[in-house]
């Protein structure tokens, strides 16, 4: 074994020896993967080896493509069969909320360029001959369903990788991990120590455990998983027969259920709801090439259902039923990329579809650790989307939530239950009190609308039964004032003698005056963004910078990796520490003005400015901004005097008839502000031009940002894509994001976000189309729910197109 490697990866799974395989494929050929075992040693060789293309997220969806497409170029490279058999597949819906569901998967294929198309009942039984159509309302044939074989794939990407120079080290197990005060690493083994520059921990089942050997404790956790492969039976081999082709897979939602032909008989796998984890705390080192003790009391409702929407199973014998466990993160998406604080020290793990995803999670992994960026947007399986509050017994709920409602359809207005009550403010008991329905962000409770006694969500894909009381919040605001909790942003406080300096070479922006505020988009290398903060000057070289709430380890990870090493500037992420409220509404400043004795004044306290005050009793860091598009206030507040300003704010607002409002009127009045967030509209594959955040960007200051270049020549070329607001025709459903845009009968956009602007009564979508279509305002159309609706460009601002109320 060599002493000294570019690269140690850890885990000789799927995922282990995709990231190799694409390392040593990226140049990168100083490598080497320890496998404690044979190859395929986890959960890799007991999979039934299953691969789709369809994903919840878009970019994930895209990756999966990305998987299946790999597997003929690892074939010939490495001359190892991996066992494909594209077979295609049904999608099956048993109610019409599934296959309104399907349908939005069906829209959302065709711009990710996935053939997806939707047919009958019976048109399914003609394609898989062991359903029973009586059962289903509608389906849907995906061409890029298939199998393989899990032992074959593995050894491919290792022998691929192996011809590219990468080494494989098996019987090599990995039992510590330390850092070396020169920043390498040294991974001790049973067979000696490798030292690396950097470590991928792909220890799939054992993830966790190779995580705490650098004190990392990583949100995963194995479940176990059955499924059964039937005798030979008599349909499958007429159908072989008669067709000359293997039956195509299928995955039954309502039954929990997937299908596929294994030889002569069926392979039934189940979602089960009374599921179970394995190894909750510690994985046994000396598991490996083992099944667990079938347990078919635990699947036999799925299997009830299975035999009656599949009739043949009831006349067929079960010859084994398989049980092993693999691993997943809370949401079920991967763990992947850099790990904030452990720099050279990287994850591809919670990967609980080795092989749809793992080529993917290879290919994104090798051009991060290589190019510095994952070259594509991987914000779902990145790991900073959990910071230090998904311990592990948020960990476990979540996981086994996930797991039984794997197949279960997730409305746009449903929230899951479980981790929690995990955060929440000292409000949360004042806002309950007055009916506040609450839903979560990076593990904190937050308020999504308030309810009258008795009115609760409908979960459904249509305008529901909190849209009036959504409109009552919404007139309050741009009616008189609304109050509404924002703890949710992640704030972070920079000091030392370098921040300015530094500040000014990581964001895009002008920096602000003393007690003033500005947009701070931030960009990436590639001048791509990553981020659009407020970023406040509190003077006496103190700033403040108010951000995305489900982005803090994200951005803290990028903000501390660009640190000076001089120790000249300080950043702190407050999270907790700080909670927010806000006001907003044409009476905002009065009642800003009853509750201070600062001068509110426009003429002293201008619009994006930024002062101490005190609210009530209490003391307050008060910025003159709001989301919601109008005159508005946000202020933060130690957590001890939360209540305190919350309630002097209510008792003085009462003669202003003030509402409380949730994060459902926000959306609804952002929406009429054409105001993008993180993640939906600013995500790291558009440029500023792009997204219209170029107004916000100081191209011509002095310092040398991170992306200048790239922006400067972006604006040059002008980009390839606009963000633009449409005007929908819709009848009872508004867009909720990824539903395609059509021009000139073609798909040529997708929609971000949108929603129901409740106080210009209009459906809003936003969403990105080609500049060419960009400044037409006729002829689109957005699909929703299978419809193709008509839209209309929307130019300026549906509210205060002036910034008049804002400024005033
Ligand atoms: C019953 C069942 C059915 C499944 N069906 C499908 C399916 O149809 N389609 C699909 O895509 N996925 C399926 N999966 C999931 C799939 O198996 C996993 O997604 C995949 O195997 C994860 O691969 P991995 O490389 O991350 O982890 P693993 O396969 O667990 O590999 C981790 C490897 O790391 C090694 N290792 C760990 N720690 C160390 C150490 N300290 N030193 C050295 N080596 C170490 C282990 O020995 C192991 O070989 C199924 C899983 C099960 C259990």
């Amino acid at each position: 074994m060599k002493s000294h490697a570019k690269v140690v990866v850890i885990g000789g799974g799927v995922v282990g020896c995709s990231v190799l395989f694409h390392l040593a494929r990226h140049g990168w050929t100083d490598v080497v993967l320890l496998e404690r075992d044979e190859l395929t040693s986890g959960s890799t060789w007991h999979a039934a080896g299953g691969m789709h293309t369809i994903n919840g997220d878009p970019n994930v969806a895209k990756l999966q493509k990305y998987t299946i497409s790999l597997y003929k170029e690892i074939e010939e490279l490495s001359g190892q069969a991996t066992g494909v058999h594209l077979t295609g597949g049904v999608l099956l819906a048993a109610t019409e909320a599934r296959l309104d569901w399907l349908r939005g998967v069906v829209a959302k294929g065709r711009y990710l360029g996935i053939d997806l198309e939707e047919i009958s009942a019976k048109e399914a039984a003609e394609l898989m001959p062991l359903l029973d159509p009586s059962q289903f309302v509608g389906a849907v044939r995906n061409k890029e369903d298939g199998h393989l074989d899990p032992s074959g794939v593995t050894h491919a990407y290792a022998k691929a990788a192996r011809k590219l120079g990468a080494e494989v080290e098996r019987f090599t197990k990995v039992e510590d991990i330390v850092r070396r005060p020169d920043g390498l690493w040294r991974v001790l083994t049973n067979k000696g120590e490798v030292v690396a520059e950097h470590v991928v921990n792909a220890g799939g089942l054992w993830a966790r455990e190779v995580g705490r050997m650098v004190g990392l404790e990583l949100p995963v956790l194995a479940m176990e998983h059955m499924y059964l492969i039937t005798e030979d039976m008599p349909e499958v081999a007429a159908w072989n027969q008669k067709t000359g082709t293997e039956i195509i897979h299928a995955v039954d939602f309502d039954g929990e259920l997937y299908l596929r032909q294994e030889r002569g008989g069926m392979l039934m796998g189940t979602y089960e709801k009374a599921n179970k984890p394995w190894s909750e705390f510690q994985t046994p080192w000396n598991f490996g090439h083992e099944l667990l003790e079938p347990d078919i009391d635990r699947i036999a409702p799925s299997l009830e259902v299975g035999f009656r929407h599949f009739p043949a199973f009831q006349n067929t014998g079960i010859k084994q039923i398989i049980n092993g466990p693999f691993t997943f993160a809370p949401d079920g998406n991967p763990l992947v990329g850099p790990v904030r604080g452990l720099p050279g020290f990287w994850v591809a793990c919670g990967v609980m579809a080795g092989f749809s995803q793992g080529g993917g999670v290879g290919l994104a992994l090798s051009n991060w650790m290589i190019e510095g960026d994952p070259g594509a947007d991987i914000w779902a399986m990145d790991v900073s989307r959990y910071g230090d509050w998904a311990t592990m017994a948020y960990t476990n709920a979540k996981v086994r939530e996930n797991y039984s409602r794997r197949f279960s359809i997730r409305f746009p207005n449903e929230e899951l239950p479980a981790g929690r009550l995990l955060k929440t403010t000292p409000v949360y008991d004042l806002l309950s009190a007055k009916g506040a329905q609450w839903g979560v962000s990076y593990g904190l409770e937050v308020p999504l609308w308030y309810a009258p006694e008795g009115v609760k969500d409908e979960f459904s894909w249509r305008r529901s039964s909190d849209f009036s009381h959504v409109a009552r919040e919404v007139a309050s605001v741009r009616g008189s004032v609304g109050l509404a909790e924002i703890s949710n942003f992640a704030k972070y406080k920079v000091t030392g003698e370098g921040a300015a300096s530094w500040l000014d070479r990581l964001l895009a922006c002008k920096l602000p005056k003393p007690g003033r505020m500005t947009l701070a988009p931030m960009l990436k290398e590639d001048g791509r963004l990553i981020g659009d903060f407020t970023l406040a000057n509190l003077g006496d070289g103190e700033w403040f910078i108010a951000g995305s709430g489900i982005a803090e380890q994200y951005h803290m990870r990028w903000f501390e990796a660009h640190l000076p090493v001089d120790g000249s500037v300080r950043i702190e992420a407050l999270g907790p520490k700080l909670t927010g409220l806000a006001i907003a509404g044409p009476k905002a400043r009065e009642l800003l003005a009853k509750v201070t004795r600062a001068d509110v004044s426009n003429t002293a306290f201008p619009f994006m400015a930024i002062a101490r005050m005190d609210i009530g009793m209490a003391p307050c860091l008060v910025g003159r901004v709001s989301y919601t598009g109008d005159l508005g206030y946000e202020m933060w507040v130690a957590p001890e005097y939360q209540r305190a300003a919350f309630q002097a704010l209510m008792a003085a607002g009462e003669e202003f008839g003030i509402g409380l409002f949730g994060s459902r009127a926000l959306n609804s009045l952002r929406l009429e502000k054409n105001y993008g967030s993180l993640a939906r509209e600013y995500r790291p594959i558009y440029g500023p031009l792009e997204a219209g955040l170029d107004r916000f960007v100081a191209y011509g200051k002095e310092a040398d940002f991170i992306g200048k270049q790239a922006a400067l020549a972006e604006r040059k070329q002008g980009g390839r894509l606009r963000l633009r607001t449409f005007i929908v025709e819709a009848d009872d459903a508004d867009v909720i994001g990824d539903e395609p845009i059509w021009f000139d009968g073609a798909v040529r956009g997708w929609v971000t976000s949108g929603g129901y602007a409740h106080h210009s009564k209009k459906s809003v979508a936003i969403g990105y189309v080609p500049k060419e279509i960009a400044d037409e305002s006729d002829g689109f159309e957005i699909e929703l729910l299978g419809r193709r609706h008509a839209a209309r460009m929307q130019p300026v601002p549906l509210f205060d197109a002036n910034f008049e109320r804002m400024r005033a």
